[in-house]
């Protein structure tokens, strides 16, 4: 699993920074909640300290001031851990107490239509979102954190959604698979990477022979399915496996069929 550097995106205080209380005038007062006690007087041994409740921190550095936002896509094949990596980040942003909205693409319902869940069994909850359209109408206006699951099922939009909602100093998350099932880029995948300022491409392993898995293996009764299938095939019978490059099978329809019948 990638680890995270999230201290050092735009908008995050350094530690220094929120140690210090630059930027910050609640910082510094935070600061002195520590140090001291009720009505400023020195805290007595062995009470508590009062939770740290500093609000979002003001960046001025630079040229610019205003909370700054920012995309990150966490992109890669099926079973590579993409629904886990977006739960562990909207989890440590409910940590720190930003306002986070969850959203995931309708067409997906294989853990229930309101939930993501990961294949460890992790879950959280989830609006079912069609278009990005519906996604803009359903961020509310004080909504610090944005993400969004199975982005590759969502129409072209997404990509000037997810650029507004960073203009106006949102963070936004996305987790999609980056290729179909033929190894081709999936849906606006590729656009959203090109306009990301932080991209994870996530692995899994193959099934055949243990190498790092990119590519989602589609199979019908078993087999490789064919080519000329739709890309996007709800309520299938087929199945799916992580392969690597060299072990992605894509028959044409007229050797599929023929496999079919050995
Ligand atoms: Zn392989």
């Amino acid at each position: 699993m990638l680890q995270v550097q999230q201290c050092c995106f735009p908008g995050e205080p350094r530690i220094t920074d929120r140690l210090n209380g630059v930027g910050s005038q609640h910082g510094a007062m935070a600061a002195r909640g520590r140090r001291s006690g009720p009505n400023g007087r020195p805290r007595a041994a062995g009470e508590t300290a009062p939770l740290d409740t500093t609000p979002p921190v003001t960046v001025r550095s630079g040229m610019h001031e205003g909370v700054a936002g920012w995309i990150e896509v966490i992109s890669g094949v099926m079973f590579s851990g993409k629904s886990e990596e977006l739960m562990r980040r909207v989890r440590r942003a409910v940590l720190a107490r930003k306002r986070v909205q969850v959203f995931k693409s309708s067409l997906d319902n294989r853990y229930g239509i309101d939930a993501i869940a990961s294949h460890d069994g992790g879950r959280i909850q989830a609006e079912p979102i069609q278009s990005a359209l519906e996604l803009m109408e359903k961020v509310r206006p004080d909504t610090e954190v944005v993400a969004v699951d199975e982005v590759q099922f969502l129409d072209d939009d997404i990509v000037d959604a997810a650029n507004a909602l960073a203009d106006r100093g949102v963070r936004v998350i996305l987790a999609g698979t980056d290729m179909d099932f033929r190894g081709r880029p999936f849906g606006p995948i590729p656009a959203l990477l090109a306009i990301a300022e932080k991209v994870d491409k996530l692995h899994a392993i193959c099934v055949r022979c243990g190498e790092l898995a990119t590519r989602n293996q589609r199979l019908i009764n078993g087999k490789p399915a064919p080519a000329e299938g739709p890309t996007i095939q709800v309520g299938g019978l087929e199945s799916y496996e992580a392969r690597c490059r060299r072990c992605h099978e894509v028959p044409s329809e007229a050797h599929a069929q023929t496999s079919l019948l050995e």
